[in-house]
């Protein structure tokens, strides 16, 4: 389980993140909506260790992992595919698979081989491009790369900043259909966060919805799709035509 209690994140003098409270239980696909400028990927980046929080606390697994440097968060077991994917286009694609295990390479050097098979079972069209170099894949390639990268420290939760950015609603299907295969598979618990609402909703299980740096609603997929505020501001459709 992840907790996060009262966490609060500064950059620079201005707050951007307020008392944020959240929760992911084993098995769970967790989705974060809103608006642009909400904060969404000041949270992801908080939780990953890029930014240190100015108050409150994040637990993964009854380990306190906040105020810890990236790396070692990803070592606790908490892996960030960050916004815009952030492939190294002039590496190939095992080597850019390969430094997703870096911060536990040398304790499981032995384990990298089995993580690798592991997260090509799971993305097999990534198999035929392994010498390739990553900036020559497709769009949907590279986001697959992303989250396999992701998953080869064997992450305990896996945080997604908008997976389906640019990519055609084909992919962005794949995508979201490879998640549920991750929680099913892997048991690997999910945050995801999504422009697609719409889509987002379909795989996920609870979700928050953030506004101007604090959580205004929580709730079931249920509970947040058919909430007039959400179903208005984020699925387009007016509550009394649904
Ligand atoms: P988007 O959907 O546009 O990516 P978001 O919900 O992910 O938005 P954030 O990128 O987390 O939002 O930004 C939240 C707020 O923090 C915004 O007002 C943004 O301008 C501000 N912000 C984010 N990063 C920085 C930074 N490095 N310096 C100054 N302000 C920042």
């Amino acid at each position: 389980m992840l907790e996060v209690k009262g966490l609060c994140t500064h950059i620079g003098k201005i707050q951007i993140l307020h008392d944020i409270d959240i929760e992911v239980n084993k098995g769970e696909i967790v989705s974060i909506i809103g608006a642009n400028g909400a904060g969404k990927s000041t949270l992801l980046n908080t939780l990953a260790g890029l930014y240190r929080p100015t108050a409150g606390t994040v637990i993964l697994e009854n380990e306190m992992i906040s105020g810890l440097p990236a790396f070692k968060v990803v070592a606790k077991g908490l892996s960030l595919v960050p916004e815009g994917r952030q492939i190294f286009s002039s590496l190939s694609v095992k080597e850019n698979l390969m430094l997703g295990m870096f911060s536990k390479y040398y304790k499981e050097k032995k384990h990298a081989n089995e993580n690798l098979t592991r997260v090509l079972d799971m993305f097999p069209g990534l198999k035929k491009h392994l010498d390739n170099l990553g900036g020559n894949l497709s769009g949907g390639e590279q986001q697959m790369l992303a989250i396999g990268r992701g998953l080869m420290s064997n992450p305990k939760i896996i945080l997604l900043d908008e997976p389906s950015m640019g990519l055609a609603p084909k992919i962005v299907n794949e995508i979201l259909e490879t998640l549920m295969v991750i929680k099913k598979e892997l048991g690997t618990m999910v945050i995801l966060v999504e422009q697609n609402v719409k889509a987002a909703l379909q795989v996920t299980d609870r979700a928050f919805v953030l506004d101007q740096g604090r959580i205004i609603l929580s709730g079931s997929r249920e509970e947040i799709s058919s909430n007039p505020q959400v179903m208005s501001a984020y699925l387009g459709i007016k509550a009394n035509s649904a």
